[in-house]
Order: C-alpha cells, then sequence, then structure tokens
C-alpha cells in the first residue's frame, strides 16, 4: 500500500495556532514536519491521521543560535543546516557529524531535529546524540504551556517520549561544554537506509591533570530507546584514556540495554556491535578532548 488514507492538510502559522488545531482535532491530529518518518508510515497505512498540522511555516523555528552558555536550535532545523553549521562544529562535534551519516541527501534536505527526536526511532541517530549532549528539549503545550525537559526524562520506550497530546517540541538546547571536551558519533548503519544497526554517541571532559572528569555515552540502534551506558560512563571517570582503559569500560555498553533483534542483527549481535562502537567514539572524543 503506497497511498495514504485520505486527509484534511493544514497550515499553521504559529506555534499557538499549531497547538489549537492540535487540541481541535484530538487524536485525529499529527503534527507534519518534515514528513520523512511520518508519511512513509501513512502510506504504509501504519498510521492514519484524519488531519496533519504542518509546522513547516512557522517563523522562528529553525534557528541556531548562541546564548549566554547554550547553544539552542529551533525544532524545525533541518539536518543540513546543522551539518553545516559552524557554531554546532565548535562546540558540538558529534552532532553535525553524526547528522551527515543520517539517510541521504535528501533525507537530510527535510527531517527535522525535533521531528526525530519527537518520532524517537529506536535505530534513529538524533535522539542517542541529544541524550548524549544532555541537551534540555523546549515544549509548548496547551493554555501557553511551556516546559523543558532534559532529554534524560524524554525518550520513554520505542517510538514513546515524554510529549503530552497537543504538546510541541519547538526547541533543543545545548550547554556550552567545559574546555577540554570531545564528542564523537559511531555507527554501524544499516547499508540501505542508514538508520543505526548499533549506534554510540560519546562525550568526554579531561580535567587538568589528563583523566577523564565526565563522560556521557550512549548506545542507540541496540535497544528499544536510546540508552545512557552508566556502567561504562562510570569505569571511565578519573581515569586517563588509555586505549586498554577504553576497551575495557566499552566491554560494559551493552549492560542494561533492552535490546531488540531484527534481520539486521541479532541480540548478541548487537551486543557485541555496541562494545565496537562504544570504544571507537569515545576514543575519537579523548583524542579531540586532548
Ligand atoms: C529513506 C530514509 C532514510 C532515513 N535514514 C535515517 C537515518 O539514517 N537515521 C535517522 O535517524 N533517521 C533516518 N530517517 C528518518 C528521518 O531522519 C526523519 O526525517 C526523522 O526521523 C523525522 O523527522 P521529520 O522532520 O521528517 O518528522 P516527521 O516525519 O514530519 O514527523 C515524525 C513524527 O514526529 C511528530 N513531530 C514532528 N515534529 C514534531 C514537533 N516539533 N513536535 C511534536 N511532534 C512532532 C510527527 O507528528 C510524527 O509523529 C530516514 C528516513 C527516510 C525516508
Amino acid at each position: 500500500m503506497s497511498i495514504p488514507a485520505a486527509f484534511d492538510y493544514h497550515t499553521a502559522t504559529s506555534v499557538d495556532e499549531a497547538i489549537t488545531l492540535l487540541q481541535q482535532y484530538g487524536d485525529e491530529a499529527k503534527v507534519l514536519a518534515g514528513g520523512h518518518s511520518l508519511l512513509p508510515t501513512m502510506k504504509m497505512r501504519l498510521a492514519q491521521p484524519a488531519h496533519l498540522v504542518d509546522i513547516g511555516r512557522i517563523h522562528g523555528l529553525s534557528h541556531i543560535t548562541e546564548h549566554t552558555g547554550m547553544v539552542a536550535v529551533g525544532a524545525m532545523t533541518t539536518y543540513s543546516k546543522i551539518e553545516r553549521s559552524d557554531l554546532l562544529h565548535k562546540h558540538f562535534a558529534l552532532l553535525p557529524e553524526g547528522t551527515a551519516l543520517i539517510g541521504d541527501q535528501q533525507v537530510r534536505n527535510r527531517g527535522t531535529i525535533g521531528g526525530s527526536i519527537a518520532h524517537s526511532d529506536p535505530a534513529a541517530d538524533m535522539p542517542g546524540i541529544v541524550l548524549a549532549l544532555k541537551g534540555e528539549i523546549l515544549v509548548h503545550g496547551p493554555n501557553q504551556g511551556r516546559r523543558v525537559i532534559k532529554a534524560d526524562d524524554f525518550f520513554k520506550d520505542l517510538f514513546a517520549t515524554a510529549l503530552q497530546p497537543g504538546e510541541i517540541v519547538t526547541e533543543v538546547r545545548f550547554a556550552m561544554p567545559p574546555a577540554r571536551t570531545g564528542s564523537a558519533y559511531t555507527k554501524l548503519a544499516n547499508k540501505a537506509s542508514h538508520y543505526a544497526v548499533v549506534g554510540c554517541a560519546a562525550v568526554v571532559s579531561l580535567g587538568g591533570d589528563g583523566t577523564c572528569s565526565s563522560a556521557s555515552v550512549v548506545i542507540t540502534g541496540a535497544g528499544v530507546k536510546p540508552t545512557r551506558a552508566s556502567a561504562v560512563e562510570a569505569a571511565l571517570v578519573g581515569k586517563k584514556l588509555d586505549e586498554a582503559t577504553v576497551a575495557a569500560a566499552a566491554s560494559h555498553a551493552a549492560d542494561g540495554l533492552e535490546l531488540v533483534e531484527d534481520i539486521h542483527g541479532s541480540k548478541a549481535y548487537r551486543a557485541q556491535m555496541a562494545t565496537v562502537m562504544a570504544k571507537r567514539a569515545i576514543l575519537k572524543a579523548a583524542e579531540r578532548a586532548s
């Protein structure tokens, strides 16, 4: 089935208007951002929303802006724009680096950071990257409601987030990293779609003595949702990040993961690849930090 069920199309010109439309049509409505996850799902008739609320014409949702102590990225910012941002390359290398590995150029020209995290596909790259960077997600909802959700509290389960009905992601914020911080993203990609069979997003900071002062390591693709590899992080902090230390820490990459399996890989294969990807990402991040 490659033709979606019939739907009404609404163009919102402001966040408030989009939220009003979402409230008006309730369960029958869905936000349309880049459409690169929603439309394939509709074509397969896995989703049949009667109303689409397009947020692509709302001004002020596709910025990459530096503020005191943080960088804010609008929800409708495309992957292409993220990939080309000097500001993001300078402070959060894994964000443009990981984004450049998503799909193909057409996907990156349309897909958005807000759409990816709201969709929360377990094989997507952006959710794991946002989690590793400890991003904060600004959400607007009914009755002028606004709240900020920490990435650690945002990704709940397979395709499930902390978003409530009628809420829209409007911005993702990243705190400026301390000096001597490096980050990297590595993935074993599906050869056709480039979705992550397994990916690892790593951010490490080094102290004055060269040991690791903080580590944020997230595995994506291998489990039902992007998952913080807490055991890996704990094994890195306080240590010099030489190859043996990183390899020993990375061997815990699949600890606590609710592993998935499909035609692209068994649970055992994904667990092994999580270790491989984690080692590569952490070593690269450590090299960039020093
Ligand atoms: C051929 C192909 C290859 C791909 N390869 C990859 C890949 O390698 N890695 C990867 O990570 N992804 C991949 N994708 C998916 C792509 O990244 C999608 O663009 C992305 O997952 C969704 O972003 P979108 O802006 O297109 O959202 P949409 O498809 O428009 O929306 C997705 C969902 O999120 C909701 N939504 C969207 N925006 C918001 C918002 N601001 N607030 C609240 N809800 C919102 C929608 O209602 C919908 O339920 C691929 C897609 C295709 C078609």
